[in-house]
């Protein structure tokens, strides 16, 4: 007996049958006992279609109207899915995210959770219902409907885990776990039992889609081990959790993420303070800068290099351009046709050489490396887009047996 927290992805309720599918796992899990708290997202493309359809209006919609438009996909979801449970006969009821609570910051399309207040939620689960809530939405100060950047719905299922207390969370998903690169495209990949929440964050933050980035962090901060299983096999999957078992892994996986943008400012004066003007401006626009590169000083001149997420590259290049004259009036360039491969393990800590074995399986495959970035768990390079598949298989195949 206990509360469990399940959150189910769009592939898992696209259709008719899925809906019922993901009815039985949770009936399954109420009748063990249970009470069980049910966050799902949008029916399959239904986010991807809504964004489509707002891109035929307008290329540049109001961010407010658009966490409008995308909030009502999960609304389908949580009615239906409270139907299928009722034709089933599991007492159950559907809650908007403003229904369970969920308050958030005010960045309209990609809010954070300020606070969540589960009374409506509890209530519900002491008059003996199942509650399915709408993930990846919310409230803002001005009421607002607000969403929480895609993926959003593992957020708000973490969160509910914290706030509730709950015995467990599961997300399930269209794949049986966390594997060692992304199972569609790596055919090799294999499931990891167990991955820590630091190298988790990291996958995730580096575009392994299967967790979004922030559910992780929450799960880190309020504790909540995460068991990421599919809704189709009936097979174990894979937990994620502070601590886990010495596998003997040098690295626990390998992530690609296109969303980059590199942007380089040629010729800036070899000067202090350069830098700064940079990336204080970049900050005021509020750019996601990612890795730095600066080359050493040559002519009294620099070239200062940046990625950044492509949505942001727009904005980023017209306050550097509007500012040029302030470091030095030379060429800024940007290149979309890039991508970002990683390695992630904590062994990597422990074990010299793992650079040098990714950067051999690059070569293998004569691949140039832009630009590197390391931490104590993670290995990045930026390469051509065009050999970014390619490259996660070479490297996938030098660390992975
Ligand atoms: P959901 O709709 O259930 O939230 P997502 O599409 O967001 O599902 O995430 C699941 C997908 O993540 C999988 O179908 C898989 O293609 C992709 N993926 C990328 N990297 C990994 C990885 N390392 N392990 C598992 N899945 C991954
Ligand atoms: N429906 C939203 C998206 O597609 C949220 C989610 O699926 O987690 O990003
Ligand atoms: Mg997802």
């Amino acid at each position: 007996m206990g509360l469990i927290v399940q959150k189910f992805g769009g592939t898992s309720v696209k259709d008719r049958n899925r809906i019922f599918n993901v009815a039985r796992i949770v009936a399954n899990t109420r009748n063990q006992g249970n009470d069980v708290v049910v966050v799902v997202s949008a029916q399959g493309d239904t986010t991807d279609d809504l964004i489509a359809k707002a891109a035929e209006i307008t290329g540049d919609p109001s961010h407010r109207e658009m966490d409008m438009l995308l909030a009502t996909g999960e609304q389908i979801s949580i009615a239906l899915l409270a139907m299928a449970l009722q034709e089933i006969g599991v007492p159950s009821i559907s809650l908007t995210g403003w229904q369970a609570g969920f308050s958030t910051d005010r960045a309209y399309t990609k809010a954070r959770i300020k606070r969540l207040n589960t009374e409506r939620v509890e209530s519900e689960l002491a008059r003996n219902r199942v509650v399915v809530v709408a993930g990846f939405q919310g409230l803002n100060r001005s009421e607002d409907i607000t969403t929480l950047g895609r993926g959003g719905s593992d957020t708000s299922a973490v969160a509910l885990a914290a706030a509730l207390h709950a015995d467990r969370c599961q997300i399930f998903t269209d794949v049986e776990g966390v594997f060692t690169a992304d199972p569609r495209k790596i055919p090799k990949a294999t499931k990891l039992k167990e991955i820590t929440f630091d190298e988790m964050l990291e996958l995730a933050s580096l575009g392994a889609q299967v967790l979004n980035n922030r559910s992780v962090e929450l799960a880190k901060k309020y504790g909540v081990e995460l068991e990421v299983l599919s809704s189709i096999n009936p097979v174990p999957g894979t937990v994620v959790k502070e601590e886990t078992q010495v596998e003997g892994m040098l690295i626990k996986g390998v992530a690609k993420d296109e969303d980059v943008a590199v942007i380089s400012i040629l010729e800036v004066p070899d000067v202090p303070g350069m830098s700064f003007k940079v990336f204080s401006l970049l900050a005021q626009k509020n750019i996601n800068v990612d890795i730095i590169l600066q080359s050493s000083g040559r002519d009294n001149c620099k070239d200062v290099i940046f990625t950044c997420p492509k949505g942001e590259a727009e904005t980023a290049m017209s306050v550097l351009g509007a500012n040029k004259s302030r470091f030095g009036g030379g060429e800024i360039t940007i290149n979309r046709d890039v991508a970002k491969v990683s390695v992630v393990g904590a062994g990597m800590q422990s074990h010299p050489g793992t650079a040098s074995t990714m950067f051999e399986a690059l070569y293998s495959q004569n691949i140039n490396i832009h630009m590197i970035s390391t931490s104590e768990i993670k290995i990045s390079v930026i390469i051509d887009k065009a050999d970014a598949d390619k490259a996660v298989a070479a490297i996938h195949d030098a660390f992975i047996q």
